[in-house]
């Protein structure tokens, strides 16, 4: 069983499948929501322990489609966590869990300040990786 919350720990949820994948993202506006490292995890392997009535929605003004969650209380940015997707990412910092899975790539490298330096090997795409 994998555990997740937020910082305050009114936000609490639990995942009964490991993610299928773990991802970065540099563009900015994942930068600005402290949201930069995902893991994509598939809706029914989801459970919430509490305070799924305490997420704020940040829903994106066009040409962005990704509706954003964040924990009410403290602001901890908590992903895609209410997609009604079959999969969807959601922010690796919300899991108190340790996984063995690694960073499979960086996207939107284009944007990414140079004070951060990429230090793993994996693979590097200008933007969405479907589209380069
Ligand atoms: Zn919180
Ligand atoms: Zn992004």
């Amino acid at each position: 069983m994998i555990e997740g919350s937020c910082c305050c720990g009114v936000v609490k949820f639990t995942l009964n499948a490991p993610p299928s994948m773990m991802g970065t993202c540099h563009c900015t506006r994942c930068r600005k929501l402290g949201a930069n490292v995902m893991v994509f995890i598939r809706r029914d392997s989801l459970t919430w322990r509490q305070g799924r009535d305490n997420i704020a929605l940040y829903e994106p003004e066009t040409p962005y489609k990704y509706t954003r969650c964040f924990c009410k209380t403290c602001g901890t940015s908590l992903g895609e966590i209410l997609s009604n997707e079959d999969s969807f990412p959601i922010s690796a910092q919300t899991l108190d869990t340790d996984l063995d899975i690694r960073n499979r790539f960086h996207e939107f490298v284009s944007e990414k300040p140079s004070w951060y330096e990429i230090c793993d090997t994996a693979e590097q795409f200008e933007g969405h990786p479907e589209m380069s």
